[in-house]
């Protein structure tokens, strides 16, 4: 047991949510995760985890069954239409385009689940309902959503790890879902189908005008994953790849939006989506937001600092937040607000530094097929100059959280009970 034990509700089964699970019941708290979907979600692209994330992950005792689950992907390509290869970037190190540890999302996710789910109870189908704040501690009003029923249970504090489009975070603040979102005006939209023979161990890319890209990758199971961009500054995207819009319908709008173009494996991507039973669409955009915390409800991870695909750094961020939070939940037990002030200011400079886009760099390709072309060819100069060993700048540029101290959370420590 903790010294002072207390009650947690995590909203979000994702992966912030199972890490701070993880450690805070591993510190002796009485924790519940709460996850709007019926089941686990397991579907998604890759995602890569660097150095810290890795740390923590190490101290979980998952590390090589992380390793064992890695997409073992050879680095990224430029190709073009009829397939020719424009630019290699093989993976060889923390700056390149493929990370050391690149892993499927779904297959991350079920690893922190399984390690947490003995010591941890998990209400799959339940939303939180309502929410008031009192001295003691918060009621809360749990919504089953496999009968409509609501039960009312009280805990100290919420821990909000919903990903971008947080109603908690909404509630706790009083503002619009919206509100703290920084859109990028893109979209994206990726599946799983089987590997074709033609499939490698690369991560291909392959733009197209009007700001549409797609990019297939393995998966390390004998399956291709396949992310499909676009840019809309209209509103219909948003509204077709909220979770909300039926699957059939999101499929029939990309389709649609893709439908135009022909390529080498153009085809059999399109045939893969339109039979794909695990299609994931979101938006790409930033959560910034000026506090994540108010009362007894904390922020964690997409909710509070979602980076975007393009800073490339979500997944370590939240592993990373979700560590730092359940130690200073663990160091401040009967002062939330310490608590919560601590997490922020150990790790808002680093977040806001991730958060950085370098300037130019817009997820998808140029509108016009003159503007595809030269894009080619300066990625082609440019892969050709790095190969011969004079510069690595460019990658440095991107990865613009090089050089910037991630929090040491090897001073932080959560005690086990
Ligand atoms: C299904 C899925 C696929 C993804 N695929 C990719 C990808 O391909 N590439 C990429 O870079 N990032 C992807 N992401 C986002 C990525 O997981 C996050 O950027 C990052 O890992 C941070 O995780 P998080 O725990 O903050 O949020 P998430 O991983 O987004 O987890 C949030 C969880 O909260 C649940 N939730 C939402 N609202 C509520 C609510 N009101 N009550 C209870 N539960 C709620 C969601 O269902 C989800 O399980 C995906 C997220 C999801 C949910």
């Amino acid at each position: 047991m903790a010294t002072t034990p207390i009650r947690v509700l995590i909203s979000g089964a994702g992966i912030g949510g199972p890490v701070a699970a993880y450690w805070l019941a591993k510190a002796g708290h009485d924790v519940t995760v709460i996850e709007r979907a019926p089941v686990l979600r397991k579907e998604g692209q890759t995602v890569d985890i660097r150095k810290e994330g890795l740390t923590v992950i190490e101290w979980m005792g998952i590390r090589g069954q992380v390793d064992d689950r890695t997409t073992k992907e050879a680095g990224m390509r430029l190709v073009d239409t009829k397939g020719k290869v424009w630019a290699a970037f093989p993976q060889t190190g923390d700056t390149s385009f493929t990370s050391e540890v690149e892993i499927v999302r779904g297959e991350l996710a079920m690893l922190f689940y399984e390690i947490s789910q003995a010591n941890v109870r998990y209400l799959f189908g339940t939303t939180i309902n309502e929410f008031t704040e009192t001295e003691e501690g918060v009621d809360v009003s749990l919504k089953d959503h496999s009968d409509s029923s609501l039960k009312q249970e009280r805990f100290d504090i919420i821990i909000a790890a919903e990903g971008l489009y947080s109603r908690t975070r909404a509630k706790a603040f009083n503002e619009d879902i919206s509100k703290p979102i920084h859109t990028l005006n893109a979209f994206t939209t990726s599946f799983s189908l089987s590997a074709d023979p033609s499939d490698t161990t690369w991560a291909d890319a392959t733009m197209f005008p009007e700001k549409r890209v797609v990019l297939t990758r393995p998966d390390g199971f004998g399956r291709t994953r396949v992310s499909i961009m676009w840019h809309d500054k209209a509103s219909e995207s948003r509204t077709i790849v909220h979770p909300s819009t039926p699957i059939d319908k999101q499929k029939e709008f990309i389709l649609s939006r893709f439908q135009d173009l022909s390529s080498h494996n153009l085809p059999r991507l399109l045939d893969g989506l339109n039979a794909s039973d695990d299609l994931y669409s979101s938006e790409v955009g930033q959560a910034k937001t000026p506090a994540w915390s108010r009362g007894r409800v904390v922020l964690l991870g997409d909710s509070a600092y979602c980076p975007s695909p393009m800073a490339g750094m979500g997944t370590t961020a939240a592993i990373v937040g979700a560590y730092i939070l359940a130690a200073e939940i663990a160091r401040h037990p009967t002062n939330h607000t310490q608590a919560f002030t601590a997490y922020e200011s150990h790790l808002r400079p680093w977040i806001e530094k991730i958060q950085e886009l370098p300037p130019g760099v817009t997820l998808g390709s140029p509108y016009s097929k003159v503007g595809v072309k030269m894009v080619y060819w300066a990625v082609y100069l440019f892969s050709f100059v790095m190969k011969t060993g004079v510069v690595d700048v460019m990658a440095k540029l991107l990865m613009s959280y090089q050089g910037v101290p991630l929090p040491p959370v090897s001073t932080f420590d959560v005690p086990s009970a």
